[in-house]
């Protein structure tokens, strides 16, 4: 079903994700609008599919992105702060950026260096101001211990996953805060994490999917 959406453009693309109401928020249509996958997926931009961007990584499928961005959008007010593990091509990054303005800041933390420099790549070459004006900072470190320097966060989306919650990243969450992580080992889903305004966690599984792991870096 998810391929359906794929389309010539991306202005198709986003317009098919529409119609099968993979997007069904306005701002996260327009978001995604604004941000040519062309600049990050090169080789079959406007397919519904993961796709490789080397060093074992892939960027996600456009309905994959389209879930992130509408689960945590409550949390994607002009202005929030964000934190985007497992950056990798930097395109949820990018839509992120688009989602929070001008006096919104994302984080994107990825331990590949050279994915580093790929997003960093992607991003200068769709829109250089995000990286220019500071709203946007690239990271090469261990995203499963968070960021904790450029925290806490109103919303932290995972795109690798983890074998269990990590602790760090639920305390670098804002209360209130949300966190999209996939968990598991084999069998995966991903979970909703909310912090509410009092501090209190809760989770809620969402749905089942696979991604790659969240790794040690190999040297
Ligand atoms: N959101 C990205 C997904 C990239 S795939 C995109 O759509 O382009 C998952 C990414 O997680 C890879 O780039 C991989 O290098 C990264 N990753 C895996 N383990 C990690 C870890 N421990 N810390 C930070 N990044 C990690």
């Amino acid at each position: 079903m998810a391929w359906s959406c794929s389309g010539r453009t991306n202005a198709e693309l986003v317009s098919n994700l529409l119609g099968a109401k993979l997007i069904y928020s306005q701002r996260v249509a327009d978001a995604m609008r604004h941000v040519d996958r062309a600049y990050y997926a090169p080789n079959m931009p406007y397919q519904d599919s993961p796709q490789p961007i080397g060093y074992d990584a892939t960027i996600s499928a456009p309905h994959m992105h389209a879930h992130a961005a509408e689960n945590l959008l409550p949390f994607l007010y002009e202005g929030a702060k964000v934190l985007d593990v497992g950056s990798g091509s930097g395109y949820l990054t990018a839509i992120f950026a688009q989602l929070v303005g001008k006096e919104g800041k994302v984080i994107g933390v990825d331990h590949i260096p050279q994915l580093v420099e790929l997003s960093t790549r992607n991003l200068k070459n769709d829109n250089p101001d995000f990286l220019n004006s500071g709203n946007v900072v690239f990271v090469t470190a261990d995203g499963r211990k968070g960021v904790p320097e450029h925290g806490p966060y109103d919303a932290i989306h995972v795109g690798a996953a983890a074998p269990t919650l990590p602790k760090a990243l639920v305390d670098q969450l804002k209360a209130p805060g949300r966190m999209f992580i996939p968990i598991g080992t084999g069998l995966q889903s991903v979970f909703q994490i909310d912090k509410d305004k009092n501090g209190n966690v809760q989770q809620q599984e969402l749905f089942g999917v696979r991604y790659v792991p969240l790794t040690d870096r190999r040297s």
